[in-house]
């Protein structure tokens, strides 16, 4: 893991917006917004979202979301470009992609997998950061209910879906983010 994170710059930003959201940028920039903290409630609550946020940039899910697209539309790009210029579109893509991250990257909505993944190191990372983890389900629960009836889901649903399989593997995550915390 150390060799992962390395080059990694923490950045943790309190957004002021009713917009229920919180993001993460690969290399480690982390958004939070004013919106969610009715959603978090509290310490455990935020912990959650933050250890959550934090693992979809150490497992780089966003990097890896981002090189899918790149070879998607590198591969329909350059259908239509001069060979002489492929090397130039493709890092006109990357750069496209990279500099815009914050729009082209966190609206990506994240795979079930990756969410799941996120949600199983994020725990563990609530829980050495002194945080019970048994709280985190209680979180996404009041995440799924603020879904319900709610004209407009929060925009965080749309890049974190929240279904009963997030809520079902929680049991099964506990154990081992039970070792990492210490009452
Ligand atoms: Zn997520």
């Amino acid at each position: 893991m150390a060799i992962r994170i390395k080059g990694y710059k923490w950045e943790f930003n309190l957004i002021e917006s009713p917009e229920i959201n919180a993001w993460c940028m690969p290399g480690g920039k982390v958004a939070v917004y004013t919106g969610i903290l009715k959603i978090t409630k509290d310490d455990a609550g935020l912990a959650t979202v933050m250890g959550h946020e934090i693992a979809h940039a150490i497992a780089q899910h966003s990097a890896e979301r981002a090189s899918q697209m790149t070879v998607a539309q590198v591969g329909g790009g350059l259908a239509g470009a001069a060979v002489g210029n492929k090397s130039e579109s493709t890092q006109a893509i990357v750069n496209q992609l990279y500099g815009i991250g914050a729009q082209g990257l966190y609206v990506l909505p994240n795979s079930r997998k990756q969410e799941l993944e996120a949600d199983k190191m994020g725990l563990s990372f609530m829980a050495m950061a002194g945080y019970n983890p048994q709280n985190a389900v209680g979180f996404w629960q009041r995440m799924a209910a603020a879904s319900e009836g709610a004209q407009k889901p929060p925009v965080f649903l749309s890049t974190h879906p929240t279904d009963e399989s997030r809520i079902a593997q929680n049991p099964r995550d506990l154990p081992e983010a039970m070792k990492y915390y210490k009452k």
